[in-house]
């Protein structure tokens, strides 16, 4: 694949992210890791992508500041007229649960900002040159509580149901453009978001009896990902383990 094709992943300095940063680069693309506060990690994540011979950028930016986003992802974009995105992975995302009552507004606007306007304010600025060129990937990774609802992840729940309706919606507008717009749903993923969790008890509920890796989820992004998805538009993939939704 040319050296000028590259994808994007938000949130690919650490957990899900890194591992599809990784999966990217296998599948013959440079990749834009972008981050926002770890910048040890994101580094870690680039030097494992450039031992898969793929060049890595490394991008720091708050995917909830729309003119933060504007002003660096716009930036390199500008700068780089000669490359690429051709797949973006809408991977940030944060969980900050409470019960309704005792949710303060911070909490709720924070995991809505990075999961739900976070995809918007990224997806504006990479959307166009994918619709000029004729070919594009969006992922969203969203969750089974955008599905089902869990009690004490309103805000949780109501950012990834968003970002399902949205990708319904932007599929359609697009995939005459030959841009496919899917959602991954995973249920309980071993990374940093999970590790207070309650493991040894909530196996108990899954039918296959363990966490799911973030490798599986990164191997499910790069089919989705792959030339071969071509005619999978629209669609929220589960990965669960099982785990009814
Ligand atoms: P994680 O290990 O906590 O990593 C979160 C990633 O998001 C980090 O790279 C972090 O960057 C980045 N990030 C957070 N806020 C950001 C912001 N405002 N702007 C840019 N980047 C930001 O999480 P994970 O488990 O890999 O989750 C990845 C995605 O999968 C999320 O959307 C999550 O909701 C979803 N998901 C996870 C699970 C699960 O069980 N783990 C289940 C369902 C859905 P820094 O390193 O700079 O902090």
């Amino acid at each position: 694949m040319s050296q000028n094709k590259y994808a994007l992943v938000t949130g690919g300095s650490r957990g899900i992210g890194r591992a599809v940063c990784l999966k990217m680069a296998e599948l013959g693309y440079g990749v834009i890791i972008n981050y926002k506060g770890n910048k040890d990690a994101a580094e870690e994540t680039a030097e494992a992508v450039r031992a898969l011979n793929q060049p890595a950028e490394i991008l720091c930016f708050d995917v909830a500041d729309r003119d933060e986003v504007k002003e660096i992802l716009g930036g390199w974009m500008e700068a780089n007229k000669d490359k690429v995105v051709e797949v973006l992975i809408n991977n940030a995302g944060v969980r900050s649960d409470a019960l309704l009552p005792m949710m303060s507004d911070e909490q709720w606007d924070n995991v809505l900002g990075i999961s739900l306007q976070g995809m918007y304010n990224v997806t504006k600025v990479a959307l166009t040159p994918m619709v000029l060129n004729r070919y594009g990937r969006i992922i969203n990774m969203v969750s089974l509580s955008g599905l089902k609802g869990m009690p004490g992840q309103v805000n949780y729940s109501a950012a990834k149901a968003g970002v399902i309706g949205a990708t319904k919606a932007l599929a359609q507008e697009v995939a005459r453009r030959n841009i496919t717009v899917n959602a991954i749903a995973p249920g309980f993923i071993k990374t940093d978001m999970t590790a207070d969790l309650d493991e040894k008890e909530l196996v108990n509920m899954i039918p296959a009896k363990r966490f799911g890796t973030a490798q599986e989820v990164a191997d499910l992004t790069g089919f989705l990902a792959s030339k071969n998805a071509g005619y999978i538009t629209g669609q929220v993939i589960s990965i669960n383990g099982g785990l009814y939704s």
